[in-house]
């Protein structure tokens, strides 16, 4: 009888309340995870990492995009960034049940988007209008992060089978635009895009929508907006949506270089000044760098003068 009771009970949590799964998500390959994490130092700065993989995501996802391949993907992260000098800590991969209707989500609202006018540069105009989460994306993201001490300090990857990203596409002189919607191998709501307008709770999330077998650089990439807080740049490239060419992490390409000084847009002083960045004291404890003084755009007063300032295109 009280086996049965036991049984019931087991049963009734998970059946009776579908909206707080993520309560019942836990953590799983644990000695991986203490595996991977062996050669971390206690002397260098480091960024704490989550990894979320849903147990019932539909197969043909699970296949092309399997938690194997973003483990492979999180180890090439791991030497980019040691590289520059910060360690990635693998806090943990969690799983369990996610309601599918949060399988794929929009990454924010069509009809709140806008074409940038282009006479300021884009890190200014996406100030100007920051880009806002749907309902739905911020609903998925609380059906599977559980928020803890610090997880707004902390990184979230999360596989999703499709995040879709609108935005208004122009022709060559800007006077007509159409609604465009790409769907995204990996998004990392980054701060120069967003600034608070994600839950805070939250403001660290990543998604992962494909598995780059190749060159197993999406993770390094997508860390690498949210933690040097820049769009498409390397060097004497300015920002784009969209940049292929080859050398930096920060371009669409095989690079993985992470550039220092003027001539490297910062992005490696910009890395060590994230709020996402910690170094452990004397007792153990975390120690986080400074959170930003203002929204966390581009510009925020925390990077000093670690900012390029240069013109709109028009
Ligand atoms: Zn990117």
């Amino acid at each position: 009888m009280v086996q049965l009771f036991i049984i019931l009970s087991i049963f009734m949590t998970f059946v009776a309340s579908p909206l707080r799964a993520a309560d019942q998500w836990l953590p799983i390959r644990q000695i991986e995870v203490a595996q991977i994490n062996a050669d971390l130092i206690d002397d260098l700065p480091r960024v704490d990492v989550v990894l979320y993989y849903a147990a019932n995501l539909d197969e043909g996802f699970r296949s092309a995009t399997p938690l194997d391949g973003l483990l492979e993907e999180f180890l090439v992260a791991k030497k980019v960034f040691a590289k520059a000098g910060v360690q990635l800590n693998l806090l943990a991969i969690k799983s369990g049940y996610l309601d599918p209707q949060y399988f794929s989500i929009m990454s924010a609202p069509l009809e709140l988007e806008k074409p940038n006018d282009d006479y300021a540069n884009m890190y200014e105009e996406m100030a100007r209008n920051p880009s806002q989460l749907t309902d739905h994306a911020k609903a998925a993201f609380e059906a599977i992060i559980v928020p803890f001490a610090n997880s707004d300090k902390t990184l979230h990857l999360v596989a999703m089978q499709g995040v879709y990203m609108p935005y208004y596409e122009g022709d060559e002189v800007g006077r007509v635009w159409r609604p465009t919607l790409v769907r995204t191998k990996g998004l990392s709501f980054p701060s120069y895009i967003h600034g608070d307008s994600i839950p805070r709770a939250y403001r660290g999330v990543i998604t992962l929508s494909h598995h780059d077998t190749e060159l197993k650089r999406t993770i390094a990439h997508e860390l690498g907006h949210k933690l040097m807080n820049v769009s498409h740049e390397y060097n004497e490239v300015g920002p784009q949506h969209e940049t292929f060419a080859d050398g930096g992490l920060m371009l669409y390409g095989k690079g993985l270089d992470i550039p220092s000084g003027v001539d490297g847009r910062w992005h490696k002083e910009r890395l060590h000044l994230s709020p996402y960045v910690y170094r452990l004291n004397d007792e153990g404890e975390k120690v986080w760098n400074e959170d930003y003084h203002h929204k966390g755009f581009y510009d925020d007063p925390l990077y000093g003068d670690k900012v390029i300032h240069f013109k709109g295109p028009r």
